[in-house]
């Protein structure tokens, strides 16, 4: 199968509504998308990501009203969040309606919803007028694509098509937001934070234990081939091992990166055949819980 990268809306909502997956532009990274309803796309998007089929997939709606129909019951948050984040990086869970498909949540009785705020990503899901699935457009356990040519490099030849919306803005997963308790709770971090989520619910968000974090926080994730390693201020800094990554702008020598490019750095790497990336956590990024958490599962944390 020929593998074709183009900006052709219609073409992509006429293959999603035909069964196929179409790797699709978000403002956080690629999403691999598929039909929502077909237990035969979910499985092929299981398969072609090699993903582990207990780590659900994210819902994708293109209006904010569709997602009563995704859920059991609308805690009272929902609809401040929803007026305040959505479209946006920002992916809910919430009990599942009673129809959703045990093969779309991995078994669990949530499901997991955002809604993209990329024009492209949104103009799709209106012309097919039904949610769509969408995990990130990686194989599993590599790091996440952030652009058009990314997504080719994993998929070339197993998907028909990869709409090109550029490069995400946002450049990593979103923030995914638990309302299943009294207090919402984060599962995993994101370019809106804690803080802000705070704000708008006038309410401290609760912790989340480690036995209920989002089922996909327990795997090696986003690592490259390169080994990844993290350095601090007092160590010596190994430039003749490989690349050094810096977020700080006092590391003279280091390469340096933020959110929007830190997985295409992790893959460039790869391309070159660099065996080491070592990535200096400075005072600045060590705040930076989104990013910090990317980083420490890149190297097997
Ligand atoms: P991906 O879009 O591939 O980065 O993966 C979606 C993320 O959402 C993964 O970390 C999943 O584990 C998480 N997720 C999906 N559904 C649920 C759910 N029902 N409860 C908790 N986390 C979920
Ligand atoms: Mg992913």
């Amino acid at each position: 199968m020929e593998t074709e990268i183009s900006k052709n809306i219609d073409k992509a909502a006429q293959l999603l509504n035909q069964g196929h997956l179409v790797a699709i532009p978000t403002e956080t990274v690629y999403g691999l998308a598929g039909l929502f309803g077909s237990i035969e796309t979910y499985n092929q998007i299981y398969e072609v990501k090699g993903r582990p089929s207990d780590n659900p997939l994210i819902v994708h709606i293109g209006e904010k009203s569709w997602i009563y129909d995704l859920i059991d019951s609308a805690p009272t948050s929902l609809e401040i969040l929803l007026d305040h984040f959505f479209p946006g990086p920002l992916t809910l869970i919430l009990k599942k309606a009673y129809h959703i498909s045990p093969s779309l949540t991995a078994n669990l009785p949530t499901i997991a919803i955002r809604m993209p705020s990329h024009p492209l990503a949104l103009e799709l899901l209106r012309k097919v007028g039904h949610p769509i699935v969408a995990p990130s457009a990686n194989l599993s356990g590599c790091p996440s694509p952030t652009r058009a040519e990314d997504v080719l490099e994993d998929f070339n030849g197993k998907i028909p098509m990869i709409l090109d919306g550029g490069p995400c803005q946002i450049g990593i997963e979103s923030t995914v937001l638990s309302l299943l308790d009294n207090k919402p709770c984060i599962l995993r971090p994101g370019i809106i934070t804690e803080e802000a989520i705070e704000n708008v619910l006038q309410t401290k968000l609760g912790s989340s234990g480690k036995e209920v974090l989002s089922p996909g926080m327990k795997y090696r994730h986003y690592a490259p081939k390169a080994k990844v390693s993290l350095i601090y201020p007092h160590d010596s800094v190994p430039f003749s091992s490989g690349w050094v990554l810096s977020f700080e702008n006092e590391l003279k020598g280091a390469i340096p990166f933020n959110h929007q490019n830190f997985y295409q750095l992790l893959r460039k790497a790869d391309r070159e055949n660099i065996s080491h990336v070592f990535i200096f956590v400075g005072p600045i990024l060590s705040k930076e819980k989104a990013l910090m958490n990317r980083i420490q599962k890149s190297a097997g944390g």
